[in-house]
């Protein structure tokens, strides 16, 4: 799992609302339909529509769009669902209630791991890409280090706000905003939290308008609702899958599933099944990495085997087991029984190389044989069963 975790920007101004950041209503669509119901239960003059992913830029590249009535707000959802921005495909927009701009600003709190301490950035000049803004107008952005210990207190807020060039009105409203967004950094164990723009609008309120956070995943404990916030919608379905069953499963691009007992192991494996491919027409490589540990019983293998041979990429599959603890007779009644699984289940086998080596190897390999699985081949050594392997996914 990732140690830090990105947020879409509904879900950051989910929890500015919960921390009390000003922040103007929204809901998610995920279609032109329900963007339309959902502009009109805001009920604003004008509504934003604003593409969900977790990059920045979205304005510029046509991912921020505003409407002006509920029919309007389909016609720019459906402009801007499936559009490509930055590699990320748009599945969700968020409607939300639009802004009358008067200004746009820039905030952020960070954390500075190299001091173990945070970092505030304030510029009156938002809205912009702040790695310009920082390149080309440096005096503009206000930086100001600070200790954990002593928080974004009164004075440290008013003092940015001063230098950042706000006159008195300003600040006095900005300093509370500053503060819960503090919080919201705190509370959340955020690694960051930004807000670009944080406006004001004509009337003079204050509003965080966009906002980035990032949660520490090392903090999760602390945080079972942020188990949630996830996105599994980003993640291969197929890791999804081996995560809800337990398995330690990678993805990879290739065709030959792998799956053997003990990280090192299957990691050797990756290597060898690569090579085997390299002489090879169609030079099949490893389609996954799955470590089913050292305890593994029928059931893991049978999730292990559904997971790689849902995968339709895979062509074949290497089993690679050196029995230690979990011996190889246990293993090999641990396929018998995936097979019976997996038939039940209706998924169809794919060429299959076993290789047992170790505690119980012969009684393991008698097992196999007897029970004449269908597609099923073992090989003794590794380097040819890699090989065998590569070769029935070529
Ligand atoms: P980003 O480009 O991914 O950072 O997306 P933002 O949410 O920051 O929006 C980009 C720009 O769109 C903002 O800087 C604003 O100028 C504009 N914008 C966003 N929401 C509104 C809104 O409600 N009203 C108006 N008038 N402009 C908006
Ligand atoms: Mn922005």
């Amino acid at each position: 799992m990732e140690a830090e975790v990105d947020l879409y920007e509904y879900q950051a101004r989910d929890l500015f609302e919960a921390h009390g950041v000003p922040t103007l209503k929204g809901i998610v669509a995920t279609s032109a339909v329900q963007a339309e119901e959902a502009a009109a239960k805001l009920g604003t003059p004008v509504v934003v529509v604003k593409a969900q992913i977790k990059t920045g830029g979205r304005g510029k590249a046509g991912g921020v769009k505003l409407a002006h009535s509920p029919a309007e707000a389909a016609e720019k959802a459906n402009e801007i669902l499936g559009l490509k921005i930055k590699g990320h495909t748009v599945r969700k927009v968020m409607v939300a209630e639009g802004a009358d701009i008067a200004a746009e600003y820039y905030f952020s709190i960070l954390l500075d791991r190299t001091k173990r301490r945070y970092l505030a950035m304030l510029s009156k000049e938002g809205g912009v890409e702040i790695e310009k803004l920082a390149e080309e107008r440096p005096d503009a952005l206000i930086k100001r280090s600070f200790s954990p210990l002593d928080g974004m207190t009164d004075t440290l807020a008013r003092d940015m706000a001063y230098e950042a060039g706000f006159d008195e009105g300003d600040v006095a409203k900005l300093v509370p905003v500053f503060k819960k967004l503090y919080t919201v950094y705190t509370e959340e164990d955020a690694t960051l939290v930004e807000v670009n723009p944080l406006v004001k609008t004509s009337s003079g309120e204050i509003i965080a308008l966009d906002g980035k956070i990032t949660l520490d995943d090392n903090a999760q404990f602390r945080h079972p609702e942020h188990r949630d916030l996830q996105d599994h919608g980003a993640t291969d379905p197929l890791e999804l899958k081996a995560q809800k069953m337990g398995l330690n499963y990678v993805k990879l691009d290739g065709s030959v599933g792998i799956i053997g007992n003990g990280a090192g192991l299957v990691m050797s494996t990756l290597d060898v099944v690569a090579y085997a491919g390299e002489d090879l027409s169609s030079q099949p490589k490893p389609a996954n990495f799955l470590d089913i540990g050292g305890g593994a019983n029928a059931e893991v293998m049978a999730n292990g085997l559904e997971v790689i041979l849902s995968d339709p990429q895979v062509k074949a599959v290497f089993v690679n087991v050196f029995g230690g603890i979990t011996a190889c007779d246990e293993v090999a009644k641990g396929i018998v029984q995936a097979y019976k699984i997996l038939d039940s289940e209706g998924i169809e086998p794919k060429p299959l190389v076993v290789r047992l080596d170790g505690n119980n190897a012969e009684l393991g390999r008698t097992i196999l044989n007897d029970a004449h699985l269908p597609k099923l081949e073992q090989v003794e050594t590794m380097d040819a069963a890699a090989r065998r392997a590569a070769e029935l996914a070529n």
